[in-house]
C-alpha cells in the first residue's frame, strides 16, 4: 500500500512516499520559501536520484501540485498515476472537538474553515489544499491527522486557562497544543535510543512554528502552545505568549481596529517582527553575526523564552532525562541551541559547545558533568501520519 504523507509547515511543504507493507520510504521532497519574495527551491530524492528546481511557489496549493507532477513524472518519478496512491495523510492542525484521525469529509474541511481563526496560517492552506486534491482525485481517500490529538492526555491543571468557566465548557477555549506528530515521533524515538519506556523527555521542535513539549514515557504532560498556534515561543512571524490586554492600548494608540492588529500579532510578529529582517532564522543568523542589532536581539528573545518553557516543564516533569532539539532550527541553529542552554548547570544541563557546533542527524551534545541528556534528533512526522492513515484506513473497512 502506497501513502503520500503531506505535511504543511507554515512557509514550507515537505512530503515523502512510503510503501506501507514494509514502511519504506520510496521518495521524498520538499519545497521550502512557500510565499516569499524569492525563489524556492523544490527537491525530490526518488531512488537515490535527486531533482531539484528553482521556482516561485505562491501558495500551498501549487507546492501539492509541484508534488504530484515530480512524482508521476514520466522520466524521474516512480509512480505510473496519481491513482496508485492508496491514500493521502495529512499532519492537520486544528479542528477543535474533531481531533484524532479521521477520514477528510465536507463536515471536517467546514470545521476546519469554520475555526480558522485559531490557525490562520495553517488551516486555510490545508483546507485550501485537501478541497483541491479531493476534487482532482476523488477516488483516494484524504485522511487528517490531528495535531491536538497527542495532547488529550495532559493534566486539567496544565491545559485550563483561568478565564470563565463558562468559555471552558461551551466555547472549548483551552490550551490545546500542537506538533503532535513530531512530539510523539521524538517520545517513542528516545524510548529506543535511550531503551528507558518512561523517559522524562523535553522536545524542542524548532522550526517555521516552534513549540516544546514534557512527555514521560512517550505521553504528553504538558506544552508551550496553548489555544491557537500563535501561542508559547515566538514563532517564525507569529506573536507567542502575549498580554490581550495590551491589544486595547494598541488599538487607541494606533488607530488599527482589532482585524488588523490580530492579523500583524499573527503575520508581522515573532522572529520576523522582532528582526526586521526574515522570517528565516538562517537570514536572522547571518544578520545577527553581522552586527545587526535587532536581529540579535530576535534571536535572544526566541532562546530566552525556549530556556523559560525548558524551566517550565523540567518543574512539570520533577526532571528530566532528556531534552531533544528537531525541527529545522532545532536540528541545525547552534547559536539557538548554545543561547537557550547557557547558565542550566544547576539544573544539570550542560551543553558540550564543542559537539554542538558539528552535530548532525542523531547525536548527543551533552558534556561528560551534565546529569541531562542533551540530543538532536530529526524527527518523522510523515513516517507516524503514515502509520495512522493506514489505521484509519483499517477503521474504515
Ligand atoms: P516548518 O515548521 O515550516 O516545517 P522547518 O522545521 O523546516 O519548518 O524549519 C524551518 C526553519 O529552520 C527556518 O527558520 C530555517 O531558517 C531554519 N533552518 C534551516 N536550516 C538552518 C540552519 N542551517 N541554521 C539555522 N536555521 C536553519
Amino acid at each position: 500500500m502506497y501513502v503520500l504523507v503531506a505535511n504543511l509547515g507554515s512557509t514550507s511543504f515537505k512530503y515523502r512516499l512510503f510503501d506501507m507493507s514494509n514502511e519504506q520510504q520510496l521518495a521524498r521532497g520538499g519545497i521550502d520559501r512557500i510565499g516569499e519574495d524569492a525563489d524556492s527551491n523544490c527537491a525530490v530524492e526518488i531512488g537515490g536520484q535527486k531533482i531539484e528546481n528553482q521556482q516561485r511557489i505562491p501558495d500551498h496549493a501549487a507546492a501539492v501540485q509541484m508534488c504530484l507532477d515530480q512524482l508521476t513524472d514520466s522520466n524521474t518519478g516512480c509512480l505510473q498515476s496519481v491513482e496508485d496512491v492508496r491514500a493521502i495523510g495529512f499532519k492537520a492542525v486544528f479542528a477543535g472537538k474533531l481531533s484524532g484521525i479521521r477520514v477528510v469529509d465536507a463536515t471536517l474541511l467546514d470545521t476546519m474553515e469554520a475555526l480558522a481563526d485559531v490557525a490562520p496560517a495553517h488551516n486555510p492552506p490545508y483546507a485550501r489544499a485537501m478541497r483541491q486534491l479531493q476534487k482532482a482525485f476523488p477516488q483516494i481517500p484524504l485522511v487528517a491527522a490531528l495535531e491536538t490529538a497527542f495532547h488529550e492526555t495532559i493534566p486539567v491543571e496544565y491545559r485550563t486557562y483561568s478565564v470563565p468557566y463558562e468559555w471552558v465548557e461551551k466555547y472549548e477555549i483551552r490550551r490545546w497544543g500542537f506538533h503532535g506528530a513530531s512530539h510523539r515521533f521524538i517520545g517513542t524515538r528516545m524510548a529506543q535510543l535511550m531503551q528507558n519506556d518512561s523517559a522524562k523527555v523535553i522536545s524542542c521542535h524548532l522550526g517555521g512554528s516552534s513549540s516544546l513539549c514534557g512527555m514521560i514515557g512517550g505521553v504528553s504532560q504538558s506544552t508551550s502552545m496553548g489555544m491557537t498556534p500563535q501561542s508559547g515561543v515566538p514563532q517564525n512571524n507569529r506573536v507567542g505568549d502575549f498580554d490581550p490586554f495590551a491589544l486595547r492600548l494598541l488599538k487607541r494608540l494606533s488607530g488599527k481596529d482589532y482585524d488588523t492588529l490580530l492579523d500583524e500579532l499573527s503575520s508581522k510578529s515573532g522572529l520576523l517582527g522582532m528582526s526586521g529582517v526574515s522570517n528565516d532564522a538562517r537570514d536572522i543568523e547571518e544578520a545577527a553575526a553581522g552586527g545587526n542589532q535587532q536581529a540579535q536581539l530576535a534571536l535572544k528573545v526566541y532562546a530566552a523564552d525556549i530556556k523559560k518553557y525548558i524551566g517550565q516543564l523540567l518543574a512539570t516533569l520533577n526532571g528530566a532525562d532528556a531534552i531533544v532539539f528537531t525541527g529545522g532550527i532545532g536540528e541545525n541553529s547552534q547559536v539557538v541551541r548554545e543561547l537557550a542552554l547557557s547558565n542550566l548547570d544547576y539544573a544539570g544541563i550542560v551543553l558540550d559547545k564543542e559537539k554542538n557546533q558539528s552535530v548532525k542527524g542523531e547525536a548527543t551534545l551533552h558534556a561528560d558533568s551534565s546529569k541531562v541528556q542533551i540530543w538532536t534528533v530529526p524527527t518523522n512526522e510523515e513516517i507516524v501520519v503514515a502509520r495512522q492513515t493506514v489505521e484509519a484506513l483499517s477503521k474504515k473497512g
